[in-house]
């Protein structure tokens, strides 16, 4: 493996990001799941903010999910919010705060993968532990030449190369990074490339974009917007499974076809293309479960509702 050209391209070309300043297991944890499917950039912002709300870990086991939802909106996928959240008060219980050490004691954290506690672990303990993320499993494979290598060819591959890396930290690093930025999926740079002396697909990449087909199902849903001048606005909590779980949105109704006028906004989900219009009843909520917040400061809610009270010129 191309050990010295790599790391030499990674000490000049690297990106400055906050997470790569630090060895605080905390901070790097949660980088790393904040990371694993949301872009840097939308990372960037909020993972200063989450340190200033919670700047260790028993304030993010002593919080509310609400508060750590709340902190979490924008980045998607919530159930890495919840993750993080249960996993933060199993170190309370089980590690007496401090973030676990052993790999095997990393992995039985909600929400940590062999990957993720990869990164940690090399990162932060100096462990001889491969990252094998999306990034990492492309440029292994245009290595390797061979679009065909299952999950334990590519472990097994990222375990020799690291195990030749002086720096196993520095080796995920640099390999993440050149993944991330000079072998992209679409346009790899080879002639900026380090390795390219040492990559069996250098200057000829063959088709590595996902053919998978994503099914996308439609859905139309009626978002009933009840508003009132003293008590704000009403909102329901979503169940704790399925689209937006957990987060709070004003009562939707599934339509049964699709409306001839127009959605307010449409909103897309990895499976989901949700149709979104506004309504404002006339009925009381009474009868409905759910309550009402002044203010929209605390509360965390879809970014797709966020759009759609932009759309409508709603503001509390
Ligand atoms: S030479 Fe090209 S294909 Fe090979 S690792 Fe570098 S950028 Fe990727």
């Amino acid at each position: 493996m191309p050990c010295k050209p790599l790391l030499t391209w990674y000490a000049i070309h690297h990106r400055d990001l906050p997470w790569r300043k630090t060895n605080n297991p905390y901070r790097i944890w949660v980088s790393e799941i904040m990371l694993q499917q949301t872009q840097v950039k939308t990372v960037l912002p909020r993972y200063e903010r989450w340190f200033e709300r919670f700047p260790s870990m028993d304030s993010l086991a002593a919080a509310s999910l609400d508060d750590v939802l709340k902190a979490w909106e924008g980045l998607g996928y919530y159930r890495r919010a919840r993750f993080i959240h249960a996993a933060s008060q199993h170190i309370m219980t089980h590690h007496q705060g401090h973030f676990p050490q052993l790999f095997e004691e990393m992995l039985a954290l909600p929400g940590i993968g062999r990957s993720t506690a990869g990164a940690i672990s090399s990162f932060c303990f100096h462990t001889a532990t491969p990252v094998l993320d999306g990034n990492v499993k492309r440029v292994l494979k245009r290595w390797q030449r061979d679009e065909q290598l299952n999950d334990k060819q590519l472990w097994h591959l990222a375990q020799s190369a690291i195990d030749q890396a002086d720096d196993a930290g520095l080796w995920n690093q640099a390999m993440m990074e050149l993944g991330a930025t000079v072998c992209s999926v679409r346009q790899p740079d080879c002639a900026a490339c380090p390795v390219s002396e040492h990559c069996l697909s250098s200057f000829d990449v063959q088709e590595s974009i996902p053919t998978k087909k994503v099914v996308v199902k439609d859905l139309y849903w009626q978002v009933c917007v009840y508003q009132h001048h003293d008590k704000g606005i009403f909102l329901q909590q979503r169940p704790a499974t399925g689209v937006w779980a957990g987060l709070w949105t004003p009562p939707l109704i599934e339509l049964p076809k699709k409306p001839t006028k127009k959605p307010q906004h449409i909103h897309l989900l990895t499976h989901r293309r949700l149709h979104l219009y506004a309504h404002t009843p006339t009925n009381d909520v009474d009868e409905l479960e759910g309550q009402w917040f002044p203010s929209l400061d605390q509360i965390a809610l879809p970014t797709g509702i966020h759009r759609l009270f932009a759309s409508i010129h709603l503001k509390l």
